[in-house]
Order: C-alpha cells, then sequence, then structure tokens
C-alpha cells in the first residue's frame, strides 16, 4: 500500500463528501466575495472565501465605514497571498499579513487590520467545514459550551438619547434580555486631556450621571463597566476613578492612551482595568502587556489578525496572569469567531457584544444567533456554524 493510499483510507469521510485526502496539496482557495448590512452609521462586513470544491468560509472585517471601499482594496490585494493555496496554511497568510500592516500608512492601519483579520477568519471556517469539526476543537478544545457576554449599550445610545434616561432605558431592555453585565463610554461627550477646569469638571459630572443612572437601572447585583475612550491623562483618570468608586464598578477600560499613563492608573487603582482593542498582533498585545499597562486585554478578532492570533494573545497573557475579555462590536459572525476561541481560553473573562444597534440582528446570519440571558452557545457545526443570510447582506465585490 503506498502513501497515497493510506491517505485515501484515512480520509474516506472528506472523500466522500467529495473533497480531496490531503487538504494541504489539493483543494484550493479560488475566489473571495465582500457583502456588506447597514447598521445605523456604519456597515458590517463580511468577506468569503471559496474553495474549488466548492467549501465556503466567511469572517468579519468591519472597520466602521459606511460602504466597504478601503476594506475591499486591502482584500483584493491580500487575496493574491492565498489565491491557489490551502486554507490550512494559516501562518502563510499571516507572514504576508504582518508585511502589509507594516508598510500601510497610519490612517489605514484599521481597514488593513480589519481585512487581514476577515481572510484569517474565513481560513478557520474552511478548515472546520474540511474536517467537519467546529473551530473551537481546532483551538484546543471548549473549556466552556457557553460564553458571557456584557452589553455594550453605547452604540445603540445615540445623539438625543445621551441622557442618564436615554441610558438608563437602554439598559433597562439589556435587563429585559437577560443580560447581567453592561458598559457605557460615559465620557463620550469630552475632549480629549480637557486643560480647562470648568469644562472638564462639566464633562466629568455630566458623565458620572450617566453611570449613576444605568447602575439604578441594573440594580446593585448585575456588573458594570465603563469605557473611558482615552478621554484623560493619569492624574485626571485617577480623580475620575476615585469618584467613580460608589458605583461598584466590574472594570475601566483605557481611561488613557498612552501606555505609561495607563500604567499609572493601573497601579493607582483596585478596580480591574481593561484595555487594547485597536492593537495588532502578537507584537503589539506583547508590549502592552509588558508596560503594565491593564489586568485585562481586549484583542478584537476582527483587528488583532483573526482567531489564531486571539488565541497566541490569550495565551502571553495568561503567562503574564492576565485575563482575556474580547473587544466585540461586530455582526453575530465576527462575535463567534471570537467565541469559538474564548471557549478554549483558561484566562476568558468576558466577552462584548454591541446590544440593541438592530433588531434584526440574530437574522443576519443561519442558523440565528442563539442569544440568550446574555450568553452565546457555541455550537459544534463545522467551522464557525454559521452561513450568511442573504437577505440581510449586499455584494459588493469578488
Ligand atoms: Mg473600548
Amino acid at each position: 500500500m503506498t502513501r497515497r493510499d493510506l491517505l485515501g483510507t484515512a480520509g474516506i469521510t472528506a472523500t466522500a463528501r467529495g473533497l480531496a485526502a490531503n487538504p494541504a496539496d489539493k483543494d484550493v482557495i479560488n475566489s473571495f466575495g465582500v457583502y456588506y448590512s447597514r447598521v445605523g452609521p456604519r456597515s458590517w462586513v463580511l468577506v468569503e472565501l471559496r474553495t474549488k470544491n466548492g467549501l465556503t468560509g466567511i469572517g468579519d472585517g468591519s472597520a466602521n465605514e459606511t460602504v466597504p471601499t478601503r476594506c475591499t482594496g486591502v482584500v483584493k490585494e491580500m487575496f493574491e497571498a492565498v489565491r491557489g493555496r490551502s486554507p490550512f496554511e494559516i501562518e502563510r497568510l499571516r507572514a504576508a499579513s504582518l508585511d502589509k500592516v507594516a508598510a500601510a500608512a497610519p490612517r489605514e492601519k484599521r481597514h488593513t487590520v480589519a481585512a487581514c483579520s476577515a481572510l484569517e477568519q474565513c481560513m478557520w471556517d474552511l478548515q472546520g467545514k474540511w474536517l467537519g469539526v467546529p473551530c473551537h476543537s481546532l483551538f484546543g478544545g471548549k473549556l466552556r459550551d457557553r460564553i458571557r457576554n456584557y452589553a455594550n449599550i453605547n452604540r445603540a445610545t445615540r445623539g438625543e438619547n445621551r441622557t442618564p434616561e436615554g441610558f438608563a432605558a437602554n439598559a433597562r431592555r439589556g435587563v429585559e434580555a437577560g443580560f447581567d453585565a453592561f458598559k457605557l463610554a460615559p465620557f463620550d461627550h469630552m475632549s480629549r486631556i480637557e486643560t480647562d477646569p470648568a469644562k472638564h469638571e462639566d464633562g466629568v459630572r455630566r458623565g458620572i450621571g450617566f453611570v449613576e443612572a444605568v447602575r439604578a437601572a441594573i440594580g446593585p447585583n448585575r456588573d458594570l463597566l465603563i469605557d473611558g475612550h482615552s478621554r484623560f491623562d493619569a492624574r485626571q483618570a485617577i480623580e475620575v476613578g476615585r469618584r467613580l468608586e460608589p458605583f461598584n464598578l466590574y472594570w475601566m477600560e483605557e481611561m488613557c492612551r498612552a501606555p505609561e499613563d495607563l500604567a499609572r492608573f493601573n497601579r493607582a487603582t483596585d478596580v480591574q482595568t481593561a484595555g487594547g482593542e485597536m492593537l495588532w498582533s502578537v507584537k503589539e498585545f506583547s508590549a502592552y502587556i509588558r508596560a503594565d499597562t491593564v489586568d485585562t486585554v481586549m484583542p478584537d478578532v476582527k483587528y488583532c489578525g483573526g482567531m489564531y492570533e486571539l488565541k497566541k494573545i490569550a495565551v502571553i497573557a495568561e503567562g503574564a496572569g492576565l485575563l482575556t475579555s474580547p473587544h466585540g462590536p461586530a455582526s453575530p459572525v465576527g462575535n463567534m469567531a471570537a467565541a469559538h476561541v474564548c471557549a478554549t481560553m483558561p484566562n476568558f473573562d468576558i466577552l462584548e457584544l454591541a446590544f440593541g444597534e438592530v433588531h434584526w440582528r440574530a437574522d443576519t446570519v443561519r442558523p440565528s444567533e442563539d442569544l440568550q440571558d446574555g450568553y452565546l452557545t457555541v455550537p459544534d457545526r463545522p467551522g464557525i456554524g454559521y452561513e450568511m443570510n442573504s437577505e440581510y447582506w449586499d455584494k459588493y465585490a469578488g
């Protein structure tokens, strides 16, 4: 019996599906698509990779564009790194992605990392489908079946609704939906590092009013997280953090931008600190972790490089004694891609979900998103476990 015969016997399931026994030198990627769905002022963006044998893999590349022009431009260029390749060649795509991001101008970085991360998720979805296993099986296996999400009510609370009553109303909707953890960014109306003492005081008071209203709406026993969106320097963050103590916060996220400010704030507060949502790759997270910036790292599967990079970042965080709570505002595909990896992390804490953006969210994928009491059940279907529901997605390219 030749080696090829042995592979043929071992690969009988795959062969029965009309696929080759050896994925590395048979089924190959041969086309791509980009799809989008308008969600308020931005769009969710899905990238799709297709193989010669008819498999399709999807990934979330949403990066705050209204139409995915710039994301598509990067996908087109990066497609050349995977065209004719096996979906199992993740490290090869990663190497090309690292080069692409290193060469990107600062203003192009976000769309570049999103496109590269989306392609990477597509490859894992394809691998899972080829092997007939869920993605979590490819990352070490599940430690948990359900992933706890917090409801980020910040995007749902827009314009005139950014009042104590508006935030409280969205928090109550989240309570009714069963969530037991909530997040808001209460200082978005402030300038970054406001130097005028009166304006600073005014802005902080207003923000604390939002926090107070949400704490009252969710009661004392649910978790409350705030995101400072880098509005403060270390001195201001320490002062604002002290004023927020009565609200028993679960965490304070990105109160400052500069790593040295974050580190100073981190040392000064007993509350859990979190951040890193815009960082790309294990290399940027490694520097962030070494600088002692936060207790909990927040890699985004759409921005950090994808599912394998998310796992690697969680691993270095584990080594440093830190927790991992992926940043999340995403389509159901992005949240589920992250959830598969979260299910395998010993140091997972909580996943972010943008609550209340659009009422048809769950139906954008098939089967529809299964979110119960704020928990996402990680499916055992092959790959990420979703297909696009074409009623909600417009084709943009490919
Ligand atoms: Mg954030």
